[in-house]
Parts: C-alpha cells; sequence; structure tokens
C-alpha cells in the first residue's frame, strides 16, 4: 500500500462519513416532520404562489372613516353598508350621515327628544316631540302667532331690519300644538287620497314637526302665500341676513334627501346667532350636519 492510494482510501472513507451524517440528519428532520404531523391528517403545503407572497406583508387598507374626527368606531359596519349602498358620497359624508340615523328609513328607530331646552334643538323624522310638549315661554309674534320668547326677539330685530331695507314681513305660521299638526298631517292625506308618501315630503307628523318647538316660522310677504315667497324679494333678503339673528333656512334646496322635506324657503328655525353665524361659516346647510360635527363631537381645534 502506497501513500498515494492510503490517501484516496481515507478521502473516499471521509466522503462516504459525510453520506452517513446527511442521511441522518435527512432521518431525524424527517421523524420531527412526521411528529408533527401525528396529530393531524397529513397535508402537502399549499403551493406557493406569486400573488400568495406580497398579501401577508401588505399593510391593512387604510379605513377612511377612522380618520375623520367624528366618526365613532361602533358604527363602522353601517358605514361600509350606506358607503356600498351610495356609491358617489365622499367619506365625511358617509359618516355624519350615518351619525345622524341616515341609514335607516324615515321614521325608523324613532327617539323621544330628552332635552327640549336643548339649542339647537333638534326634531326631524328620527327625533320626536313628546305629545304634551308645550314651550313654556311663548309670546305673541306682531301677527298674533306664537314663538318662543327668544324666537320672537330675534324675528323682531329682523324684521325692523327688512322694513329699513324696504321689505316686509309677515309670520304667516309658528307654533303648532301636537294636535294641531295632527290634524293638518292627516287632513292632507285625505286631500292626497291616503297618499302617505307624498304628504311625508311636505307635512310632518305629529310630534315630529319644528313648530311644536316654538321656535320655526313660515314666512310670508305682506301679500301672497308661501308658495309665491321664493319669488319674492324678501325670500333673498332672509335667505342672505337671517343668520345675523339666529334664523337658518331650514329645508334647503341642496340637502331634499337628507331632510325629506322638499324646499321650503319660508321655513326658518332659531337655532341661535352663535350656531347660524357658524353653520354659515363652515358652509354648512343642514342642522343634522352641524350637530354631528360640532355638538356630538368637536373639530380638533386649530394650531
Ligand atoms: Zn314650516
Amino acid at each position: 500500500m502506497d501513500a498515494s492510494w492510503k490517501l484516496r482510501s481515507l478521502t473516499r472513507t471521509g466522503y462516504s462519513n459525510l453520506l452517513v451524517l446527511a442521511a441522518a440528519v435527512t432521518a431525524v428532520a424527517a421523524g420531527i416532520l412526521a411528529g408533527l404531523n401525528l396529530l393531524s391528517p397529513v397535508q402537502l403545503p399549499a403551493p406557493l404562489n406569486n400573488d400568495a407572497i406580497p398579501a401577508i406583508f401588505e399593510p391593512e387598507p387604510e379605513n377612511p372613516y377612522a380618520a375623520l374626527y367624528f366618526y365613532e368606531e361602533d358604527k363602522q359596519e353601517r358605514y361600509e353598508a350606506y358607503q356600498a349602498a351610495n356609491p358617489d358620497l365622499d367619506a365625511d359624508a358617509v359618516v355624519w350621515q350615518v351619525n345622524s340615523g341616515l341609514d335607516g328609513d324615515f321614521y325608523s328607530n324613532i327617539q323621544i327628544v330628552a332635552d327640549t331646552t336643548a339649542l339647537p334643538l333638534l326634531v326631524n323624522k328620527y327625533y320626536q316631540l313628546p305629545a304634551d310638549y308645550v314651550p313654556a315661554d311663548l309670546e305673541k309674534l306682531p301677527s298674533g302667532k306664537l314663538a318662543t320668547k327668544d324666537t320672537c326677539a330675534a324675528y323682531r330685530a329682523m324684521s325692523a331690519d327688512a322694513r329699513k331695507a324696504g321689505l316686509s314681513l309677515y309670520a304667516a305660521s309658528a307654533y303648532r300644538s301636537y294636535e294641531l299638526q295632527n290634524r293638518l298631517y292627516h287632513g292632507y292625506i285625505k286631500q292626497e287620497g291616503g297618499n302617505v308618501a307624498v304628504v311625508d315630503t311636505y307635512s310632518a307628523r305629529p310630534g315630529h314637526s319644528e313648530h311644536q318647538t316654538g321656535r320655526a316660522i313660515d314666512l310670508c310677504g305682506s301679500f301672497g302665500s308661501l308658495n309665491d315667497f321664493i319669488r319674492t324679494p324678501e325670500s333673498a333678503w332672509v335667505s342672505e341676513n337671517c343668520y345675523q339673528y339666529g334664523f337658518i333656512v331650514r329645508y334647503q334646496q341642496d340637502i331634499v334627501p337628507l331632510t325629506g322635506y322638499k324646499y321650503e324657503p319660508w321655513h326658518i328655525t332659531y337655532v341661535g346667532i352663535d350656531v347660524a353665524r357658524a353653520m354659515r361659516d363652515a358652509n354648512i346647510t343642514c342642522l343634522e350636519e352641524y350637530i354631528v360635527k360640532y355638538i356630538d363631537h368637536q373639530p380638533p381645534t386649530a394650531v
């Protein structure tokens, strides 16, 4: 045996030792894998595909609603459902409208107004006044109609300034009791041949009328009806100036689907000067939107 054979023999021995070691490692690994599979049926791992790999590392899609300060976490599913039903709405509109209950049908999920002294006082197709609610401080407007003390004072100031501008306002209707609203509403239903859906676009169901709050006034010019009011210079003046006295035109043209009432340029509601001015500054025409964004939630203060 020469030295070179010995070297080749050693090399061969080393190589075969490596093979033995590799086989042993494989066997142990297989044993472990088999052990792991003992508790569950043998499953082949799902083949990896190119789509599956990045999905594991993708961040959660951003929630467009959660970024808004008036977002309410418990309404997330309702936001998504409302968005699906109204794909053209942006996240801001989805959130405040759902917060207002607009994802439910009108006259569903009705709540009784808890604090009738609140300013602004929200009465709509979801919020109902108690049948026996009568404002405590009703006074007479110049036309003889009744309204709350603050509403009367604001109206007098507005009416005086309108007169200075050569205009004349007349309060055709203001406070109406629950009973009167009930009679009116059912009278309209009779007139419309039982068509409740039509009546609901212009007359509130009893308990749901702002007129029962004593803070709503229907205006007409000196002559003419409510329907003619839009064609008077008084209407344009009121629309432009009523906020200075604490009134808003409550049922505006651009929010008909949100209020559920047709455009009523004659119907003004006393909400107080601060609120009326803030709504104008924020370019908000819908009282429900203002309440979500400035009363139920407050915007983060500007730095
Ligand atoms: Zn009215």
